[in-house]
């Protein structure tokens, strides 16, 4: 990591670590990164002693923009200095980083142990291109309890993959045990944490090995770049995924992105604090609320791991799931009543989405998976945004007269309820 600003707090880092001026370059006082568009780099002769493999980019070791482009350096230095990792590495997609890392560490044979509610599409990637394409072992266990991640490593175990918390339940596994373990059998822990951003949860820090983000959602945070990140300290895992980045596999990020992404991150700490004082507000609510049956928020004393959040977590993030009473088509009635609110797939920008993830993200998980995961047909996971909370509010009483409007229940409550 290059010599930053003095300061290590969060808030300091997120504004300017990575964008000081790189050596060599002409000064034209730019206060932020400027877009390097350039696929190459001119070279300062034949009779450099510049070797590819020993290019240092924090030195203005530029050669080609597959290998390393200074827009996504920057981004790069940042992104590790706020996960507290050595080695950064900016993607195309969340779903590039998780796959190039997966394909980094592991070769057919091994065994890797993986929560069994992981984001649909990593699953997936899991399911039908490791086991199934790479002859590689895995298997899903419900890491809610340490003890079944314990059962379920074996001698051949290369990889212990974890999200905490959970989408769209919101359920957590206990990081710092579970990398114990993965210790223990000299295995790895990996760690998908795009729902707290590291504003909110360091695994690095909890002691997993490497770090992952889609960085589409809080750490770009408004909803207009697609990304990923991956982050480590372990110099042999970074070595590995800067070759697959770079050579097996050939997945960055745009330089428009990597500003993008720079940009984003400034106002970093600034949208987490709103976004959870605002999601907090909003559990509340649809807690006291009678056509709800359940509220799944980390931070609501009712969330089964509340303590668990509690230690391993600094805050509770934005994103909350709650169950509808009555049936799918109430739900419907629901979300399309809403104004503030977007029904759109995605989360972590500035502005509130909503999703129902039996119609939508997990609608290709048969209705047994979803049920054995607790995604019932009214379940609507929320991604709270930064507006006015009294707006999401007045949003969500829309949505609930609507329901109230067209009931199907038996004895409907009323709008004031
Ligand atoms: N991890 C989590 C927790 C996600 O929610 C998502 C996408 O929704 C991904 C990974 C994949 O990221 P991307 O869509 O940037 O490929």
């Amino acid at each position: 990591m290059q010599d930053g600003p003095e300061s290590t707090r969060f808030e300091t880092l997120s504004v300017t670590y990575g964008e000081e001026p790189t050596p060599g370059d002409p000064m034209t006082g730019d206060v932020v990164s400027p877009i390097h568009l350039a696929s190459t780099y001119a070279l300062p002769g034949l009779d450099t002693e510049m070797s590819l493999e020993d290019l240092d980019p924090s030195q203005g070791d530029f050669v080609y923009s597959r290998l390393s482009n200074p827009t996504r350096h920057a981004v790069e230095e940042r992104i590790g200095a706020l996960e507290g990792g050595e080695y950064a590495y900016a993607f195309s997609s969340g779903t590039a980083a998780i796959f190039t890392f997966v394909l980094s560490v592991v070769e057919p044979g091994d065994h890797v142990v993986a929560f069994d509610d992981l984001y649909a599409g990593t699953r997936r990637m899991l399911e039908d291109v490791f086991r199934s394409r790479l002859d590689v072992d895995v298997d899903f266990v419900d890491a809610t309890d340490v003890e079944n991640v314990a059962a379920a490593i074996t001698d051949s175990t290369a990889l212990v993959w974890l999200e905490t918390p959970t989408n769209p339940r919101m359920n957590m596994c206990d990081v710092a045990a579970i990398a114990d373990l993965a210790h223990d059998a000299d295995a790895l822990l990996g760690v998908d944490n795009t729902f707290m951003s590291p504003y909110f949860q360091n695994p690095l820090a909890l002691g997993a090995d490497a770090v992952a983000h889609s960085t589409t959602k809080y750490l770009n945070g408004h909803s207009d770049s697609v990304g990923g990140a991956l982050v480590t300290n372990d110099e042999r895992v970074a070595d590995e995924v800067e070759f697959f980045q770079t050579v097996g596999v050939g997945d960055m990020l745009a330089p428009f992105d990597s500003y993008l992404l720079l940009r984003g991150i400034k106002t970093l700490p600034m949208r987490m604090e709103r976004h959870q004082e605002n999601a907090t507000t909003v559990a509340k609510y649809l807690e006291d609320h009678e056509l709800v049956e359940a509220v799944h928020y980390p931070g609501l004393e009712s969330h089964p791991q509340h303590d668990l959040a509690t230690k391993q977590m600094s805050g509770y993030g934005g994103v909350l799931s709650f169950e509808l009473a009555g049936e799918f088509a109430d739900a419907k009635r629901f979300l399309e009543a809403l104004t503030e609110f977007t029904l759109a797939v995605s989360l972590g920008g500035v502005e509130s989405l909503v999703e129902l993830p039996a119609g939508m993200t997990h609608e290709p998980l048969s209705p047994e998976e979803r049920e054995a995961l607790g995604i019932t047909d009214t379940l609507v996971r929320a991604s709270v945004g930064v507006e006015h909370v009294d707006d999401l509010l007045a949003d969500l009483d829309r949505g609930f007269a609507a329901m109230v409007d067209g009931a199907e229940f038996e004895d409907p409550p009323t709008a004031d309820d």
